[in-house]
C-alpha cells in the first residue's frame, strides 16, 4: 500500500521473486517534490542489485560544496562531508543527490502502480488479510505491507502505536524554485542573526530547479530570496511543503500478516538524509522474506529492522538538535554511520556465525564488494538468489540449490582465514559463516531452499 520509494522498492523485489502483488496509491498522480534528495552509499548498492544503478548515476549528481553568504558580505565555503575515494569494498562511497520525485520515477518504471486507489479498511482473515479500497473493491490478500507514509492508514487500522515526539514549533518551509542570478555550483546558505539559519538554496540535478529551505515565514519564497539578495529572482515556485519536526517509531513492524515499512514504521528528522534510505532498506529486507512465505523468517523482519530504525532515529534526532541549537558544526554529515554501510544484523536469528575466530566480516554484516580475477563480488551477488562464497575451498562440495563462487581473491577484503564458506542472503548480508558445509546446508533448509 503506497507507491513512495519504500512501496516501489518492495514491488520491484516481489516482481523479481515472482510473487504476485498489487500496489495501490491513494494519490491520483506521482509525487512531484524534491523532498528526500540524498541517496546513501548502501542504497546505491541496493540499486545496483536491482539493476538500476546506471540510470540513477546518470540522473543524479554528487553533493556540491556549501557556500555560506555571511551577514558582513563575505562568503565561507565548506562541505557536509569530505568526498571519499572508492575502495575495493565500497564502489560508491559518497551520497548521490537526486530529487525524490525522480527517484520515485526511476523506481516506478515498469511497476503497475494503481494510482488514485486508497486503502480504507483492513481486517484479519484466516491466513490472510481483507482489504477495502476506496474504489469499493474488497481484496483478500495473504499479506499487506503498509508503505503508506508517516500518517499510515494501515498502521492505524492494525492498531499499532507510533511512539515519539512531534515538535510543532520546529518547522521548516521547503519548496522547489527556479531562480536567476545564482550559480549552480554550490548549495547556498544564508545564516541570519547569531548562528540562526535563514535560507538555503540547493541546486537539484536534472534541470534548473533549486530546493529552498527556510524557517516558516509570512513571506513568499520569492520575497524570502529577495530579502537575502535582491539580485536573485525567483521565476517559478513548484512543490511546496512545511516540514514539522516529527520523530516517531511504530511499536511493532508486524501484526499478524500486516507489515509496516518506511515512514509508516518510522519518521525521522531530515537531518542526515536517512528517512528515504531506511525505507528502501526496509523493503529490501522484507521482499525476499515475503517470497519465502515462512512466518518464522518473516518474524526476523521486525527483529532486524526495528533496532536499525531506532538507531537511525537516535542519530537523526541528535543532528536535528545540533541544528536547532545552532552548533558550530551543525551541518557536518561526516559520521560514517549515516552512509548505512556499517548497519548489521549481528547476533540476530538469521546471523549464524560458526567460526571459532570470525574474520572482520561476520554473520549479520553487509557483504562487501571486492574485485575478482573475473568481475567483482557484487556481480556474483546481483539478483534475487542467495549465494555461497567459497574462500580457499579445495575439497568437493555437494550440489547446493544456490550459486557457489570460489573467490579466494576476496579473502583479504572479507578477512577470512582457511577454507571458509559464507552464505550471502538475497539482500546482501552474510547469513551463515562457517568452515563446515553442513552449516550451510542447515541454513538453506531453514530458508526453505
Ligand atoms: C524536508 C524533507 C527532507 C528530506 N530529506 C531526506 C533525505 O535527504 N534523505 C532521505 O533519506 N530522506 C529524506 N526525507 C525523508 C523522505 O522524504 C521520506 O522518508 C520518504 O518519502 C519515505 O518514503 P515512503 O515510501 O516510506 O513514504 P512516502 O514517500 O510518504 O510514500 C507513501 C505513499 O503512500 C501513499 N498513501 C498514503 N495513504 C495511503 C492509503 N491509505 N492508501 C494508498 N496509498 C496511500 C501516499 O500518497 C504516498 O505516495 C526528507 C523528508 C523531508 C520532509
Amino acid at each position: 500500500m503506497g507507491a513512495g520509494p519504500t512501496g516501489l522498492t518492495l514491488a520491484r523485489q516481489l516482481d523479481r521473486h515472482g510473487v504476485p502483488y498489487r500496489i495501490v496509491e491513494k494519490s491520483a498522480k506521482p509525487f512531484d517534490g524534491s523532498r528526500g534528495k540524498g541517496l546513501q552509499p548502501r542504497t546505491l548498492e541496493v540499486l545496483d542489485d536491482l539493476g538500476l544503478i546506471d540510470g540513477f548515476l546518470a540522473a543524479g549528481s554528487p553533493y556540491p560544496g556549501l557556500l555560506a553568504h555571511l551577514p558582513d558580505g563575505g562568503t565561507h565555503a565548506f562541505r557536509l562531508d569530505e568526498l571519499h575515494a572508492p575502495t575495493p569494498a565500497v564502489p560508491w562511497p559518497n551520497m548521490l543527490m537526486l530529487p525524490q520525485w525522480r527517484t520515485a520515477e526511476l523506481l516506478a518504471d515498469g511497476v503497475p502502480v494503481e494510482l488514485g486507489t486508497g486503502l480504507t479498511g483492513l481486517s484479519p482473515l484466516d491466513g490472510g488479510v481483507r482489504v477495502i479500497l476506496d474504489t469499493g473493491e474488497t481484496v483478500d490478500a495473504r499479506y499487506v505491507v503498509g508503505a503508506d507514509g508517516g500518517r499510515s492508514t494501515v498502521r492505524k487500522l492494525a492498531g499499532i502505536g507510533f511512539e515519539g515526539e512531534t515538535h510543532e514549533e520546529e518547522r521548516m518551509l521547503i519548496a522547489d524554485v527556479r531562480v536567476t542570478g545564482l550559480d549552480r555550483d554550490h548549495w547556498h546558505v544564508w545564516p541570519g542573526e547569531g548562528r540562526a539559519f535563514r535560507l538555503g538554496l540547493c541546486p537539484l540535478p536534472g534541470g534548473d530547479w533549486f530546493q529552498l529551505t527556510a524557517p516558516p515565514s509570512a513571506l513568499t519564497p520569492a520575497e524570502l530570496v529577495a530579502a537575502v539578495d535582491p539580485s536573485i529572482t525567483v521565476t517559478e515556485v513548484g512543490w511546496t511543503s512545511e516540514y514539522r519536526a516529527n520523530m516517531r517509531m511504530a511499536s511493532r513492524f508486524r501484526a499478524g500478516n500486516v507489515f509496516l515499512a518506511g515512514d509508516a514504521a518510522h519518521v525521522h528528522s531530515p537531518a542526515g538524509g536517512q528517512g528515504l534510505n531506511t525505507g528502501i532498506q526496509d523493503a529490501y529486507n522484507l521482499g525476499w522474506k515475503l517470497a519465502t512465505g515462512s512466518s518464522a523468517i518473516l518474524d526476523t523482519y521486525e527483529e532486524e529492522r526495528l533496532p536499525v530504525a531506532a538507531g537511525v532515529l537516535g542519530i537523526s534526532t541528535r543532528l536535528h538538535r545540533r541544528h536547532a541549537e545552532g552548533a558550530d558544526d551543525a551541518l557536518r554529515r561526516d559520521d560514517p554511520v549515516l552512509r548505512q554501510l556499517s548497519l548489521n544484523y549481528r547476533g540476530t536469528t538469521l546471523a549464524v556465525e560458526r567460526r571459532p575466530q570470525p574474520g572482520s566480516v561476520r554473520a549479520g554484516d553487509r557483504a562487501p564488494d571486492s574485485p575478482l580475477a573475473d568481475g567483482r563480488i557484487f556481480d556474483r551477488l546481483r539478483g534475487p538468489h542467495a549465494t555461497v562464497l567459497a574462500f580457499d575451498w579445495t575439497s568437493p562440495l555437494p550440489i547446493l540449490p544456490v550459486p557457489v563462487h570460489h573467490v579466494a581473491e576476496a579473502a583479504g577484503v572479507y578477512g577470512t582465514t582457511g577454507p571458509t564458506l559464507l552464505l550471502i542472503r538475497p539482500d546482501g548480508y552474510v547469513g551463515c559463516a562457517t568452515h563446515d558445509v553442513h552449516d550451510v546446508l542447515g541454513y538453506l533448509d531453514r530458508l526453505g531452499l
